[in-house]
């Protein structure tokens, strides 16, 4: 793919790992938590998929590896060094390539942490989500406030000097002080780059059935509008830069894997239920470990889905996911990659949103105002 300044993308890999101590009251991920024995033949079947993909993208550059999930971290150790030596050896990566690796604060040692790190990876996603004893017991999430804290110190001695941490706001029974108190906490160990979620409830989840039945109430439409915007106030007064509509980092501290999703560029997804980008077509494998290790140990394929973007699919795709980047949409960029400026291509939508001030517009930028920010789903209904 040719990017937005004319040059041919790096390419992103995302390896999904299924597995799950325990499943979280509001977890909709494909993620397990009854099939730990399918651990080493779902590994195999990833190696083979590593494999045969690999030649997929012959000759282009990786400047990103994401090991999400599901807990990576519940799986052993040798198995996570294996598959990332494979990458290693098999893909061009790019010196000094981000590779992160998501874990849950239940799962992190320091003997884990440091082969993690010699192995390679240099970033750490850190599932905390809250401090807040009630509040993690509400999420029916396995760690401890103590838990949280630790891991995250375990995972800096061990020389992780690229943090970041998911926070949840708008869980059921809390409020704006409880919700100020963890981002404090957070502040206090510096993390390199904070994910600040709104909870949402996805049908198929155990918290979509408690909502229905009333079991639990959610904190409502202005109380979460507060929380969020107490998020940017705070962590913006406090260093992190609001790069994107829910993430924050230090200067330099940006997810590049993430980046390559807001800015629609190219990926290869390895694992159950991964999705892959490439060369104009979105795939998808089989979500289900078992129809997935079936897949691919049969030679039949594991594909379920698989899409051709039309160029006014991508268009829009395109003009929704750059939006969510504070930078916005480089109207130049767009215009190189489309071969039309977005301002003549969406001219009502945008004069639309304009004239409710939830967009800004100057000589080559289009992007979200703070009120955007905050009404951020109204805008993306516009390019559905
Ligand atoms: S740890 Fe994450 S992926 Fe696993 S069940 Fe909880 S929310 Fe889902």
């Amino acid at each position: 793919m040719i990017d937005q300044k004319g040059e041919v993308t790096d390419i992103g890999i995302y390896i999904h790992i299924p597995f799950c101590p325990h499943k979280c009251g509001y977890c909709s991920f494909n993620s397990y938590d009854r099939f730990p024995h399918l651990i080493p033949a779902y590994v195999d079947a990833l190696k083979r998929e590593i494999r045969d993909g690999s030649g997929l993208i012959k000759g282009r550059g990786v400047s990103s590896i994401f090991f999400g999930g599901g807990t990576p971290t519940s799986i052993p150790v040798d198995n996570l060094t294996e598959l990332l030596e494979l990458c290693l050896e098999r893909f061009l990566i790019r010196e000094g390539a981000e590779i992160t690796i998501e874990a849950n604060p239940v799962t992190v040692s320091r003997s884990l942490m440091s082969s993690l790190r010699s192995a390679g990876f240099n970033r750490l996603s850190l599932g905390i989500q809250s401090f807040n004893r009630e509040y993690l017991h509400t999420l029916e999430r396995s760690h401890s406030p103590e838990e949280a804290v630790s891991s995250f110190e375990v995972a800096r001695s061990a020389g992780f000097d690229n943090i970041s941490s998911d926070m949840m706001f708008g869980i059921p029974g809390e409020n704006l002080t409880g919700w100020e108190r963890d981002l404090e906490r957070l502040i206090s160990l510096a993390p390199e780059h904070i994910s600040a979620y709104n909870l949402t409830v996805e049908e198929g989840s155990r918290f979509y059935t408690y909502l229905t039945r009333g079991n639990i109430i959610l904190p409502g439409d202005e109380a979460e509008r507060e929380m969020f915007e107490a998020a940017i106030d705070m962590l913006t007064a406090s260093g992190y830069n609001q790069y994107e509509i829910s993430n924050f980092a230090k200067r330099g501290s940006e997810s590049r894997h993430n980046k390559i999703y807001w800015r629609n560029e190219e990926y290869l997804g390895f694992g159950a239920g991964a999705f892959s980008y490439l060369a104009g077509e979105r795939r998808q494998n089989a979500d289900h470990i078992d129809a997935y290790i079936e897949g691919i140990n049969s030679g039949e394929g594991l594909i379920v889905s698989s899409e051709r973007l039309t160029p006014e699919g991508t268009a829009r795709e395109t003009m929704m996911m750059n939006l969510r980047l504070m930078e916005g949409v480089d109207r130049e960029g767009f215009s190189r990659r489309f071969g039309i400026d977005p301002y003549t291509l969406y001219n009502d939508e945008i004069d639309d949103m304009l004239s409710e001030g939830l967009i800004e517009l100057d000589s080559n930028r289009i992007r979200l105002t703070r009120r955007g920010l905050i009404f951020s789903n109204n805008v993306f209904m516009e390019f559905v």
